[in-house]
């Protein structure tokens, strides 16, 4: 089987595409692994820029969605067992629509190939009949080779790579295709260490395995891939969080209604009105939609080119009672970079039913209560020759109407039903007891709240958001404009002249040394210094000079604007962590420092993507 090229979105730039996707492999960021073998589709290292970036990325979702809300991170296998994923319901339904083309092999993703050519914005949801249909009446054409699809079979295949688990034939098991279920499985351990007090949220940050039917476009959609989850377990009948922190923070939302209306764009709201107003159902959903809102625009996503989208019908996950998709745009398309959904009780509960432990938490009821239990001993030496094999299921079928609906009992005769047959039974061969017990409290299935972030697509959001070109005298420069908190290296030093290499040496030492990642460069005119930089989204260059000696100062350089300003060494430390962590920017630097010209005459480039 061969994959389909990615096809371009419309409205995109292939060209600017192209260019962002060379630096990202001229300069390390990511490329195809195993090149010298002819790669392998879908798979994709990140080099020592984008590995530092993606970090960084990781680190403040951590910050973010762990530590600063109180949630624990756990670090589980990527290999589970086959019961695992039959109870989840992951070897049942997780599928893609595959169609293959009969002249060529290629496979596709049939639900893409619609979108692609119909009318049609979301055919995730729609019936494999229904995609065969609209193959048939858009006349699709195979992608690679230009052959007619139609009459071409949608058939559904399952997304996860299974392996074996021991030698032999072992027993199987599969690379988790979502980090998530590696916690719902150990939620009894999990719910002990949080003394099953809810509401309790557990994160993971890791690898994830999709055997995707067409990888494309590079590291938007990949085999193997990288997730940021937090499972929050709830109280159904518990309050929602406290809003205030999120309650102001801007969402550009787009609502399944609105979707069917047949509307595209995203109206501007905030967390608050959207919950007042009924758009976010639930109250943690829209809580953690206003922190992803503001998260992401900390990262460097451009607001504008951000939108968080409600699933219609059909298209939701098969546990999903609600879910909402933060989505960017990328090259003209928009891209999902992460969903935020209300599972309900399906996890837990289809653990419960398969497993042997404790999916469930006690909830300890305000003041306890007195409850009248009633509870049946029916006498199997008469239901047994009435209702043969069949006695058994009536005896249960009892023993449940005790619990459920004890004044049925009170008669002369019941009525219970087995396997769709109704047996009469006299209440004379069944002993009923009533017993009066003190209860303090009741198990319950926690409800889950899962925000669940893509890694590797909002680093390539990152770079796209960030990506600025421009010619000067017939050459072509790149620049990243990166956010000084995410950017693989913060500050280049350079020494002018070989006169300052002791000294510029001595600086990098001491800033590596308070923990910032410092690139050192004395190779080339300071011009061509700068631009090297600018390609990779270094936001900052120290530049030693002659004077240094003399009066103690350097020259530090904003990437954006270009702009310079002359400050003492001994502040560097300081004013780099001030200006990493957003608690300054280089206009105030510039208001407090001698500002000096513009040294290597260049102004930013501009924002291909921009308006
Ligand atoms: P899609 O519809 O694009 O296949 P999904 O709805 O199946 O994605 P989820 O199961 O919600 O994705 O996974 C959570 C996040 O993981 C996504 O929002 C996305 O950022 C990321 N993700 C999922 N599949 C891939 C992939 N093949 N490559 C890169 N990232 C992915």
């Amino acid at each position: 089987m061969t994959e389909n090229p990615a096809p371009a979105p419309e409205g995109a730039d292939v060209d600017v595409r192209e260019r962002l996707v060379e630096l990202a492999k001229r300069r390390g960021f990511f490329f195809r692994t195993a090149g010298a073998y002819g790669g392998a589709a879908g798979f994709y290292t990140f080099g020592p820029e984008g590995a530092a970036l993606k970090r960084a990325v990781e680190n403040a979702w951590r910050d973010r969605f762990a530590v600063a809300e109180g949630n624990v991170e756990i670090d589980a296998p990527t290999v589970l067992p086959e019961p695992v994923f039959e109870a989840s319901g992951h070897l049942d339904t997780f599928d893609d629509m595959l169609v293959e083309c009969a002249d060529c092999g290629t496979s596709h993703r049939a639900d893409h190939l619609v979108e692609d050519h119909a009318d049609i914005e979301e055919a995730e949801g729609l019936p494999p009949e229904e995609i065969e249909s609209l193959i048939r009446d858009d006349e699709v054409a195979c992608p690679a080779c230009g052959a007619a699809l139609s009459g071409e079979p949608v058939e559904d295949f399952n997304l996860m790579f299974e392996t074996a688990i021991g030698p032999g034939s072992g027993s199987p098991g599969y690379l988790r295709p979502e980090t998530a279920q590696g916690i719902f499985v150990d939620f009894p351990r999990l719910a002990e260490y949080a003394r099953g007090q809810l509401p309790f949220g557990v994160t993971q940050i890791g690898r994830a395995y999709r055997n995707e039917i067409s990888p494309r476009r590079s590291i938007l959609r990949v085999r193997e891939l990288t997730q940021a989850e937090l499972e929050l377990f709830v109280d159904p009948e518990g309050g929602g969080p406290d809003l205030a922190g999120v309650a102001d923070a801007e969402l550009r939302l787009l609502s399944a209604e609105a979707q069917l209306d047949g509307e595209s764009e995203p109206y501007e709201t905030t967390v608050r009105e959207a919950v007042d107003a009924g758009t976010v159902g639930n109250e943690w959903v829209a809580y953690y939609l206003g922190v992803a809102s503001e998260w992401y625009e900390s990262m460097g996503v451009d607001p504008d080119r951000l939108r968080f989208r409600q699933h219609v019908a059909g298209e939701r996950a098969h546990y999903a009672v609600d879910c909402w998709d933060a989505e960017s745009e990328v090259d003209g398309d928009w891209v999902e970079l992460a969903g935020v959904a209300d599972r309900g009780d399906y996890d837990l509960s289809k653990h419960r039913e398969h497993a042997d432990e404790r999916f469930s938490v006690f909830r300890q009821y305000d003041e306890a209560r007195t409850v009248e239990r009633t509870d049946v001993d029916p006498d199997m030496s008469e239901l047994g020759p009435r209702y043969g094999g069949d006695a058994e299921a009536v005896a249960d079928e009892l023993r449940a109407l005790a619990g459920r609906d004890p004044e049925t009992l009170d008669g002369e005769s019941v009525t219970v039903t087995v396997d769709g047959t109704d047996y009469q039974v006299d209440t004379g061969h069944v002993e009923v007891t009533t017993e009066t017990t003190t209860e303090t409290g009741e198990h319950v299935v926690p409800h889950v709240i899962e925000p669940s972030f893509g890694v590797d697509r909002l680093v390539y959001t990152l770079l796209d958001h960030a990506y600025r070109e421009d010619e000067v005298e017939g050459e072509r420069r790149t620049s990243l404009a990166l956010d000084p908190s995410v950017a693989p290296t913060l500050a280049a030093v350079f020494p002018l002249t070989d006169g300052e290499r002791d000294r510029a040496e001595a600086i990098v030492a001491e800033l590596r040394a308070e923990g910032f990642a410092v690139e050192y460069d004395d190779s080339g005119n300071i011009g061509r210094r700068y631009r090297r930089q600018d390609e990779v989204g270094t936001p900052f260059c120290v530049t030693v000079d002659p004077d240094t000696h003399a009066d103690g100062t350097v020259t530090l350089r904003d990437r954006n604007t270009t702009e310079q300003v002359r400050v003492p060494v001994d502040a560097l430390v300081a004013l780099l962590a001030a200006l990493r962590n957003g608690d300054r920017d280089f206009a105030s630097l510039a208001a407090e420092y001698p500002v000096v010209g513009d040294g290597d005459g260049s102004a930013p480039a501009p924002d291909p993507g921009g308006e």
